[in-house]
């Protein structure tokens, strides 16, 4: 019998893990065979700004440090490769089961994010068979000196037009609307960036496998231009597949309380999973959420 079973470990997961295991043996499963979440899958090398107390960390080594203080931890058991199925309350305890087995514990805390995502492509014919189109970047010095063409208008996609016009002089960021939904602050003065607004993607032109130009299309004067590219960057997001447990949930989260409960009692939702009014999907407001519930588990 677990005191608490966490499941999830992203940044949010494992700082909560560490967080109650002082006095109570804590269990924490993943579903990949890789702790860390979005960070390790989607941006290990981009920097991190807004966590309250840190005022500039890498993403990876951010994520790191906690993975070994949890590794560390004779309290915190580690299960990877182990995707959480079904939870069922009883009276005085939780059945935990996995595709690995069933576990008994007192309470539950679900950090599963955005769940067991896969990134949401342009949607182009031949797109899945270009090695060149990327959606996530684990060696950020691949693109040093090399043109590439980023998609998308939120933060993701500003962030890394950022980081990659550190190393390169040829990017381009394209996105649907002239307004970005991310902050254009990100890029704003940065001279060798272009931005071009609003184009949609339409085609791909492509040899042994490799993109070797992007179509677009302006959607207000329906004007097309063909963009020669080593790289696109796709940052459309994620198409979340949430498991919600029956829980009572909301846009692929679940909804919780000021206390972080969920609809079943000792199971609480935190991280970017937790839907409440209001919720930002970063790890600050995740980091805020466990000292919540830190009040409640003690
Ligand atoms: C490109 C990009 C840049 C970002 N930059 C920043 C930034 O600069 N600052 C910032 O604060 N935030 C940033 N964010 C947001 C930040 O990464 C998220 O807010 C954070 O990862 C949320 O952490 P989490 O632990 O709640 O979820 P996640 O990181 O999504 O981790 C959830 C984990 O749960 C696992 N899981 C899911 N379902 C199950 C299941 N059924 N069983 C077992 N395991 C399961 C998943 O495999 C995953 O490992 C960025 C996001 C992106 C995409």
């Amino acid at each position: 019998m677990f005191d608490i079973i966490v499941v999830g470990g992203g940044p949010i997961g494992l700082n909560a893990a560490i967080k109650f295991s002082e006095n109570k043996k804590i269990l924490l499963i993943e579903a990949e065979d890789f702790l860390g979440g979005q960070i390790i899958k989607l941006y290990p090398e981009k920097e991190i700004v807004d966590i309250d107390g840190i005022p500039s960390i890498i993403a990876k080594d951010y994520v790191t440090q906690l993975i070994e203080k949890c590794k560390q931890n004779a309290n915190i058991q580690i299960g990877l490769n182990e995707k959480v199925n079904s939870i069922i309350g009883t009276n005085e305890t939780i059945e935990v089961s996995t595709t690995k087995q069933t576990y008994q514990t007192k309470k539950v805390i679900l950090a599963i994010g955005l769940g067991t995502s896969s990134p949401r492509p342009m949607g182009l014919e031949n797109e899945s068979k270009c090695k060149n189109i990327l959606y996530s970047l684990q060696d950020l010095s691949m693109l040093k000196n090399k043109n590439v063409l980023v998609l998308g208008g939120g933060d993701s996609a500003l962030d890394w037009t950022k980081e990659i016009s550190k190393i390169s002089d040829f990017v381009t960021i394209i996105h649907r609307r002239n307004e970005f939904r991310g902050n254009f602050d990100t890029i704003k003065g940065i001279k060798n960036v272009i931005v071009k607004t609003p184009f949609i993607p339409v085609a791909i032109n492509m040899k042994n496998n490799l993109l070797e130009s992007l179509v677009i299309r302006n959607v207000e004067t329906n004007q097309e231009e063909t963009l020669m590219a080593d790289f696109v960057f796709v940052n459309y997001g994620n198409i979340p597949l949430v498991n919600t447990f029956g829980l009572v949930s909301l846009n692929n989260g679940l909804v919780v309380n000021d206390k972080c409960q969920t609809s079943m009692k000792n199971v609480f939702a935190i991280g970017d999973v937790a839907r409440y009014e209001n919720k930002k999907h970063r790890i600050q407001p995740g980091l805020n959420e466990i000292k919540i519930l830190d009040n409640i588990i003690k």
